[in-house]
């Protein structure tokens, strides 16, 4: 969890939504000026050590191409596209870019992967999942949602969001946009609907998919407790996935305890910020890609049984713990 705050002078929360009256010209001035932009894979594993900086929005991480994620357009609700400004200033594209110069493809069991990377700890503040297109080599769609707390006070929310997203300048987004779990999961399971993603729920899986995460909290802990926190059922799809840092420790025989180590040992540089769920879903399935693209076999590394629900099996008998 990022644990930098904001000078005060900086709080105030600049990035507004599309459809707010501020002048074009100045609404996107502010909005660049505010996006933080971390370009070193040198940074520690945990944001709480480093402090982000202010770039110029012109020349981050000397990619030119790079540009910040429209984050009302990964939720489905950007207004702007038919603004220029708006759209050379942020990115409304989900791909990751080519992987054309990887050659060593091999055929995989999944056609699809789903990148998540839930961010909150005491309750789930941001859910983003990518589809990944194996065939493609690239993210097709983006399902993004803010996630708003159902049993913290209104006060601690502010505080939490502040401290959090406030420090990359999205405080306002999130308070513009977050929705319940529960109407999350509901939205998700629509967007399943449209991929055809949904086949094998009663067997615990997707169809022709499989859920790739950073680790086995997002899905072993997070959202099982979500689900108890918000009165709801465990979602049958969520049963089995892929820890991508087994596959990694298995596949180049090293370990990475986490996706910054993961993305210096590949020589990815690290785009957007680091701990906004979103970007770090994108640096995770750069990460992928070029995993598959080294010709790395991504199988199911654990699996929910029926059963109680803290009863998870893990595949993989050499794994990060
Ligand atoms: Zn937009």
């Amino acid at each position: 969890m990022a644990t930098w705050r904001a000078p005060p002078s900086l709080r105030r929360t600049f990035f507004a939504p599309p459809s707010i009256s501020l002048p074009p010209l100045l609404l996107e001035q502010n909005q660049s000026n505010r996006r933080t932009i971390h370009c070193s894979t040198s940074a520690t594993e945990d944001s709480a050590t480093f402090s982000p900086v202010q770039s110029e929005i012109t020349n981050p991480c000397r990619n030119s191409s790079w540009k910040p994620m429209c984050l009302y357009n990964s939720q489905g609700i950007c207004t702007k596209m038919d603004d220029p400004l708006h759209v050379q200033k942020f990115n409304h594209s989900f791909s990751v870019g080519s992987a054309s110069d990887l050659k060593k493809f091999r055929g995989q069991e999944f056609d699809y992967f789903l990148v998540l990377d839930l961010e909150g700890k005491v309750e789930i503040l941001e859910f983003p999942v990518l589809l990944f297109d194996v065939e493609k080599m690239d993210v097709l769609d983006v399902f993004h949602r803010f996630v708003r707390p159902t049993k913290m006070s209104g006060q601690r929310i502010n505080e939490y969001i502040e401290g959090k997203y406030g420090a990359f300048g999205i405080d306002r987004v999130w308070h513009d946009t977050a929705i319940k779990f529960e109407e999350v999961i509901e939205q998700f399971e629509a967007w399943l609907d449209k991929h055809k993603l949904c086949g094998n729920e009663r067997a615990g899986r997707l169809n022709n998919g499989a859920f790739v995460i950073c680790g086995n909290w997002d899905l072993k802990t997070a959202i099982p407790h979500q689900c108890a926190v918000s009165n709801i059922k465990l979602p049958p799809y969520f049963m089995e996935w892929i820890n991508l840092k087994d596959v990694y420790l298995n596949f180049y025989n090293r370990r990475a305890p986490g996706m910054l180590s993961m993305m210096r040992g590949l020589q990815i540089p690290l785009l957007g910020n680091h701990h906004l769920g979103v970007d770090d879903a994108r640096n995770i399935a750069r990460v992928l890609q070029h995993m598959l693209a080294d010709g790395a076999l991504l199988k199911i590394t654990a699996r929910r049984p029926p059963g109680p629900r803290d009863n998870v099996q893990f595949l993989f008998q050499n794994r990060i713990r």
